[in-house]
């Protein structure tokens, strides 16, 4: 038993060695794939139910590592925000989607995610700024999604830049609506455009009758305020239906469109909002 714990120590030991290592590396690809320009936007249709059209498309950032080939946002934008890299991924990210914006028809807008630390970054205003005037994209056409994880801290602080923002003409969109802690009372307390009712609601809504009800309590509320909503993930036809008949506006997933090169993009809303 002695000699078996021993053997399992050094394992462990080895392994934890390996993790740092792979992290180690995986930081050196990031930082090179900033100075080089791995990376590449991809644009996912949301849809409006009630209109029966295209209304915009989220930005959603790939990278193409020269030797891994694509690696996940969900596998790198967390190391990007610990190692700060997410200042020069996120400003890339948004000067590319309003130039990519610039050159679709006039009522398609431009989601953006941005993160907590890009969030709180006193240079995200005037990229934004900035970009918007190279591109000549009109504000209104430029959406922000952040997360409420934006208010752990100083709420003070958070609302002050959310209203600043929201000066530049910008949306403003709570995303991963439902998965924090107290989402309802930041509703309260800033005037949101859009509501991302999260994956997780919407993929229960097959078979889960609580999950109805949460998503009618959301559409109800969000309508008495004067917000949009939108789920995400829609797979299924069936789970449109349900969602329209639960008084959602907009959804976004699979079943519309997977995330499409920019290049695809102009086809898409031809052939979807007509000529
Ligand atoms: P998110 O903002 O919640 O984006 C939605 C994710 O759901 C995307 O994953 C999208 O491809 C995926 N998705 C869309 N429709 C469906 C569907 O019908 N079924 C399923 N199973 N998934 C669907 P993706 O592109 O891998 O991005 C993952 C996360 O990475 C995003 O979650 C967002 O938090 C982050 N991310 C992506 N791009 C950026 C970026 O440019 N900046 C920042 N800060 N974060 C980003
Ligand atoms: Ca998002
Ligand atoms: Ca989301
Ligand atoms: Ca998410």
């Amino acid at each position: 038993a002695k000699s078996e714990g021993k053997s399992t120590y050094h394992f462990f030991e080895a392994s934890l060695d390996e993790e740092a290592r792979r992290r180690r590396q995986l930081e050196l690809d990031l930082g090179q794939a900033v100075r080089e320009g791995h990376f590449e936007l991809h644009f996912q249709p949301l849809y409006s139910m009630t209109q029966q059209r295209l209304k915009g498309f989220e930005a959603l950032i790939r990278w193409n590592h020269p030797e891994r080939g694509r690696i996940s946002p969900a596998d790198f934008i967390p190391l990007a925000e610990e190692t700060g890299l997410i200042i020069p991924i996120g400003e890339w990210v948004i000067r590319q989607a309003c130039a990519q914006a610039a050159s679709w028809p006039g009522d398609i807008s431009v989601a953006v995610n941005i993160s907590p630390r890009q969030f709180s970054s006193p240079v995200l205003a005037q990229t934004i700024v900035q970009s918007l005037a190279a591109a000549g994209l009109p504000a209104h056409r430029l959406e922000l999604e952040i997360t409420e994880s934006i208010f752990i801290g100083n709420v003070e602080r958070t609302l002050g830049m959310l209203h600043g923002l929201r000066t530049l003409g910008v949306r403003i969109a709570l995303d991963d609506f439902g998965t924090g802690y107290s989402s309802l009372s930041y509703l309260r307390s800033f005037p949101f455009d859009k509501l991302k009712i999260d994956q997780s609601f919407v993929r229960d809504l097959g078979n889960d009758a609580s999950a109805h009800a949460i998503i009618r309590a959301i559409t109800t509320l969000a309508a008495a305020l004067g917000i949009e909503t939108l789920a995400e993930g829609v797979e299924l036809e069936a789970t449109m239906d349900a969602l329209r008949r639960e008084g959602c506006d907009l959804v976004q997933g699979y079943l519309i469109s997977r995330p499409v090169p920019a290049g695809a993009v102009a086809a898409l809303v031809q052939q979807m909002n007509g000529g």
